[in-house]
């Protein structure tokens, strides 16, 4: 089969649901310049294990990390449906390159704007979505993410004009390329979640930050996550985002939207394992015939074809409602879930589609596998998932009990212009 056909599959069969034509466009452009820019040369990164700086320079001028940011500040103000599918495209593409898109264009800025004051908000957030400087988010601790305020050891003391932050973060993604990013310690031990602070963090510019990369089975070798060693890091009280204590509000709105852009990640790259099954399929003849002729084979592109269709409505429901402002919280968990299992089962099924081909790192279904079962895990993992579903579903704890109630800055509806208005 020509590679016109193929593409005619995977694009128009997985294409049936509805999308507006400014959507569509977003889609194509994203497309264009993945294919322009980014695969063409991904791999020469990969292999020297060196940062991609200026293709993040390049994709943020491209708007790929704006699309849910004001225009106040560099973004286009296009909304969480289009943010969505622009993480499709980039990871369908190379979802090596789109590791850093939480950092640029999600959770980093996300908590600076909803957390940040209106200078924090114009100094920061506008070179992080241009892909000018380079963000981060750290949250995690070694004791374990699932608890992440329950295990949290790293200690911010204040001292004068200064916080001192002393103690050891773990799967700080980007933390060794980092300019600005955002960093969660305690300031007080003894009051639980109220005890956790988000602090703006620059660590070319203070002393006290050692990053190490993690070496990580199948993942991106250019764009890494590490361990974080802080030892009297050095934060100007100025940096501190929101009052003491109001870290875990800030995190726990922005982790909605982040577990929205993991998993539009992962029907990208459930997509990606589709297309390279398809295609493979059609190419690889025994006993004179093409494998996708064998019925078997044909089963598992089925259940591939089946499971991407129902993730893609749930992942864009879940953004047409969050740029509605409907109650969401629930919905994302959902979508995440969904997406992430079905990116797993497509990387799985592809594989075997593959046969021992699968296994060579030549071929990208050998380790796309690695990234699903990263999105199974990250920005919530599975089981807290099903808890959060399941609990609202008992009736135990309401996922969107929280919706309106933060006295949050809101992405999509205040916009920093109207505050310089004012001042
Ligand atoms: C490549 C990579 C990049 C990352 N990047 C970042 C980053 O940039 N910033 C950041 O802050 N973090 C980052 N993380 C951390 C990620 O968010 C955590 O790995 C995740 O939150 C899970 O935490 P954990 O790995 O400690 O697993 P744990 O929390 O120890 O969980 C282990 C297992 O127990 C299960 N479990 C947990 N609680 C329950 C429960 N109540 N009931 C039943 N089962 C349960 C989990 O589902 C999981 O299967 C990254 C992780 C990876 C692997």
């Amino acid at each position: 089969m020509s590679e016109v056909s193929t593409k005619k599959i995977c694009e128009e069969n997985l294409m049936s649901q509805e999308m507006s034509e400014e959507i569509v466009a977003v889609r194509d452009m994203v497309n264009r310049f993945m294919q322009a820019e980014v695969v063409p040369v991904m791999n020469g990164y990969e292999t020297r294990g060196e940062f991609p700086r200026e293709l993040i320079r390049k994709a943020g001028e491209a708007g790929l990390y704006g699309a849910v940011f004001p225009e106040s500040v560099g973004g286009s103000n296009m909304g969480y449906l289009a943010a969505t599918v622009i993480q499709e495209e980039m990871a369908r593409n190379d979802v090596r390159f789109s590791s850093c898109n939480n950092q640029q264009g999600s959770t980093c800025p996300s908590c600076i704007y909803l957390g940040g004051t209106t200078e924090q908000v114009t100094k920061y957030v506008p070179n992080l979505i241009a892909g000018k400087t380079i963000g981060m988010m750290s949250l995690t601790e070694s004791g374990g993410g699932s608890d992440a305020e329950g295990n949290m050891k790293a200690f911010a003391r204040r001292d004068g004009d200064v916080y001192r932050i002393t103690g050891q973060k773990m799967w700080a993604s980007m933390a060794n390329e980092t300019d600005v990013g955002v960093l969660f310690a305690k300031t007080d031990r003894d009051a639980g979640a109220k005890g956790v602070t988000a602090f703006i963090v620059q660590p070319k510019k203070y002393p006290g930050w050692k990053a190490e990369p993690i070496a990580m089975h199948g993942l991106s070798n250019a764009l890494r996550t590490n361990v974080l060693f802080l030892d009297d890091f050095v934060v100007p009280v100025e940096d501190r985002l929101g009052e003491e204590g109001e870290g875990f509000k800030i995190i726990m709105r922005t982790l909605q939207a982040g577990r929205l852009t993991v998993a539009g990640k992962a029907l990208g790259v459930a997509r990606a394992c589709f297309e390279d099954a398809v295609r493979y399929a059609n190419e690889r003849v025994l006993r004179g015939q093409p494998i996708g002729r064998l019925q078997m084979i044909q089963s598992e592109i089925a259940e591939m074809a089946i499971a991407i269709e129902a993730s893609r409505v749930l992942v864009y429901k879940a953004a047409q409602m969050m740029d509605d402002s409907q109650p969401s919280n629930r919905i994302a968990a959902i979508a995440k879930y969904h997406a992430s299992q079905t990116a797993k089962l497509c990387a799985d099924k592809a594989q075997q589609i593959f046969g021992g081909y699968g296994l060579a790192k030549e071929y990208r279904v050998s380790w796309l596998k690695s990234y699903a079962d990263l999105f199974f895990t990250g920005e919530g993992s599975a089981n807290v998932q099903k808890i959060m579903i399941a609990e609202d579903a008992l009736g135990y704890k309401m996922a969107d009990r929280h919706h309106g109630k933060t006295g949050l800055r809101d992405i999509r509806k205040d916009d920093v212009a109207a505050d310089l208005s004012k001042s």
